[in-house]
């Protein structure tokens, strides 16, 4: 699932070439993706784009007074088309959920790749509409050193859980989860209340500034593969790590993993699937 670093890179790149632009055409190939029904999705025609920007994990394109958002889940991204493609939208078939044409020629795709539908998309006029968003907590990178403190201290659940958790803190999935982790040298097991939190909000805030300058400039088509080659441990089972040379592990569950290195952060334990399932509680 596009995170922080991928979501920043995303919305950097549309800020630059749709803002001015007008929204000319949409067609809606997947019908379940848009979550919302007023405004309609008309409502956007004829409007100028004002900007985009970056909700958490979601991608928000302003048209003059309402919002688009994109929630990507784990297999949704957006395709950019300096030109629009000719060929017509087929509904329901294949990955393209919604198409925007803008005034200029250009235009870009909403697409989920798969076949569970978990993507979506909302027309709203506050943010706050959205319940995703209304229920999550500061971003990640404005967060402070003492609210972050704060919020760590008011629970035992795994620290892994807590910087994956959008209410208490918005923009960290699994996979920075993993690398803010193993920068900071930390259990993914570690109970938040026991955790050094000024240390770890400085690695948190490294690793995702560091994440977004190396993504921000590039193209939608080449985020996606250069996350992948910042990832140090999350998605790395089997590999070296990289400071230790310790072989990265893996705790496997029915829909995702996690990664660590046991070398850098468990002091050489393996942690176990049952403890794992007590995470997830
Ligand atoms: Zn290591």
């Amino acid at each position: 699932m596009p995170e922080l670093p991928e979501i920043e890179a995303l919305a950097a790149f549309l800020r630059e070439r749709i803002t001015g632009d007008a929204i000319a055409g949409m067609q809606l190939a997947e019908l379940s993706l848009l979550k919302t029904v007023d405004p309609p999705l008309e409502a956007l025609l004829g409007l100028e784009l004002t900007g985009a920007s970056r909700a958490g994990k979601a991608l928000v394109i302003e048209a003059d007074g309402l919002s688009l958002v994109c929630r990507f889940a784990r297999a949704g991204w957006l395709a950019w088309h300096a030109q629009m493609p000719a060929a017509p939208v087929r509904m329901g078939r294949g990955p393209l959920g919604l198409r925007v044409a803008l005034a200029s020629g250009a235009g870009f795709d909403v697409r989920e790749a798969g076949t569970r539908k978990n993507a979506s998309v909302a027309l709203v006029r506050q943010l706050a509409e959205v319940p995703a968003l209304a229920q999550a907590g500061p971003d990640a990178l404005a967060l402070s050193s003492a609210d972050f403190a704060a919020a760590l201290a008011g629970t035992r659940s795994r620290i892994k859980t807590v910087l994956e958790d959008q209410r208490v803190l918005a923009g960290i999935g699994n996979a920075w989860s993993d690398e803010i982790l193993h920068r900071a040298g930390l259990s993914p097991f570690a109970p938040a209340d026991g955790v050094d939190a000024e240390s770890l909000h400085a690695v948190m805030r490294a690793v995702l500034t560091q994440a977004c300058e190396a993504l921000v400039g590039l193209p939608p088509d080449k985020i996606k593969a250069a996350k992948k080659r910042l990832l140090r441990v999350h998605g790395r089972t089997g590999s070296p790590c990289p400071v230790c040379g310790t072989q990265v592990a893996e705790v496997a569950f029915a829909e995702r993993s996690l990664q660590y290195c046991s070398g850098c952060q468990t002091g050489g334990r393996k942690l176990s699937d049952r403890r794992m399932d007590r995470l997830l509680r």
